[in-house]
């Protein structure tokens, strides 16, 4: 039995939190702390189990070390934003615990994510023989275990890789984000990236690549644009391996989200760097997102799906194969689970796996790791156990 402290109230924590209280075989208390308390309270009154929640600036590492030394959590899930990721990580350092996020670590004045400043606590986490688990949400997380199970099950060489991130959903607003917005819209105005053997990693013009791709479950057709995403920072050494040659990230943006985007560009609401109104410095995209609907409320409204998979062509015994394997998740149905939508349900979900992955050393290690770098097995039964089933569909 293990004890788990989430950092983070937010839409994916609410999920995140929801299903460790259905996992009480292994989560015998769970302590929720977050900047705002009676965010942490809301989730908890929804819950049918009693657990602890506590107030933290999870900025404050003093803080941190603290309340951990109180609770004395087996595992610390980081489901604040990526701009915490450090401090936390500092302060499980500090006391000796294992940590798990779902977002690799973002500087708040720059719009820029690689895991190089996480990757660099590597030989810290491993004298003091703990684990971090790095980006255990959708895309990053199930996407790096499918990647690995791929690897493991049904191919002898790996020559490309396409993950595609499909919301296939109206949430009834004109603009809206499915995530915290801040995070999203820093994600989204990026230049994309994509890489080759022989050219390595190409930057991209922001939405530069687009195609249409026709998705399962009475999706269809949705063009899908190319994106940089994290989770190829490492899926592309690993699958190097296997003789990869070329890895790329794709994701539906509809014309209405894209057409608001490029206004909100234009006029410079979309700007990390701060600029001077009446006397006050503010950062225009941290005022965006104080206009925009919160995620966490937008489970009641939102309908339609969520598909999100890794196409995957190699050979297997000599003949070559593609492979697809994917999940695909509706809004209302996780609604009427948890009170939140499937963007927030597919990243708690695999938020919880992970905390459990490590907290009954099922994924076990010394040191700071992604996904991929364990056992993809157990992981992907875990998926089907916990709300996200996922499909495999085979040709040559
Ligand atoms: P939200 O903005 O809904 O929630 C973030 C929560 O963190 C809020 O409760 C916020 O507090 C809290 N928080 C922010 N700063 C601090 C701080 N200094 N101290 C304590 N708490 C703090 O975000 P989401 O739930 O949408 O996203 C959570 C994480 O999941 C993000 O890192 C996001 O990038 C990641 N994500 C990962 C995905 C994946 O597939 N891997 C997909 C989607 C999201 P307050 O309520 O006071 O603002």
């Amino acid at each position: 039995m293990a004890k788990v402290l989430i950092i983070g109230a937010g839409g994916v924590s609410g999920v995140a939190v929801h299903k460790c209280a259905q996992a009480s075989d292994v989560f015998s208390e769970i302590c929720l702390a977050s900047r705002t308390k009676s965010k942490c309270d809301a989730i908890a009154a929804q819950l049918s189990r009693p657990i602890r929640t506590e107030q933290v600036d999870a900025d404050n590492v003093p803080q941190l070390v603290s309340l951990i030394r109180d609770f004395q959590p087996d595992v610390v899930l980081n489901l604040a934003l990526p701009y915490q990721d450090l401090h936390i990580m500092d302060a499980c350092l500090e006391t000796g615990v294992n940590y798990v996020d779902s977002a690799n670590y973002e500087p708040l004045d720059e719009a820029h994510f690689e895991y190089s400043w996480q990757w660099a606590y590597h030989d810290r986490f491993k004298e003091k023989g703990i684990m971090a688990l790095l980006g255990s949400g959708f895309d990053p997380g199930v996407t790096n275990v499918y990647c690995a199970y791929a690897a493991k099950h049904h191919f002898d060489t790996i020559e490309t890789l396409d993950i595609i991130d499909a919301n296939a959903a109206d949430n009834g607003h004109p603009f809206a984000t499915n995530f915290n917005p801040e995070i999203n819209i820093r994600e989204v105005t990026s230049p994309g990236k994509y890489w080759t053997e022989k050219t390595g990693f190409v930057e991209t013009k922001p939405m530069e690549f687009s195609k249409v791709y026709d998705f399962p479950a009475g999706i269809g057709p949705k063009k899908i644009y190319l994106l940089w995403h994290e989770e190829l920072e490492s899926l592309v050494p690993f699958l190097q391996k296997k003789g990869l040659k070329e890895a790329r990230f794709w994701m539906t943006f509809s014309d209405n989200y894209l057409k608001h985007l490029e206004v909100l560009q234009n006029v410079g609401m979309t700007g990390i760097e701060p600029v001077m109104y009446e006397g006050k410095e503010i950062v225009p995209l941290q005022f965006l997102k104080k206009l925009l609907p919160d995620p966490a409320t937008l489970g009641p409204k939102t309908v339609g799906k969520t598909c999100i998979g890794c196409l995957i062509k190699g050979t297997k015994d000599g003949k070559p194969r593609t492979y697809y394997v994917y999940n695909v998740c509706d809004h209302q149905e996780c609604y009427r689970e948890v009170q939140s939508q499937a963007v927030s349900y597919t990243t708690g979900v695999p938020a919880m796996i992970g905390a459990m992955m490590v907290a009954t050393g099922t994924w076990n290690g010394a040191g700071v790791f992604n996904m991929e770098q364990f056992d993809p097995d157990p992981f992907m039964a875990k998926l089907n156990e916990y709300g996200l089933p996922w499909k495999e569909v085979f040709s040559e």
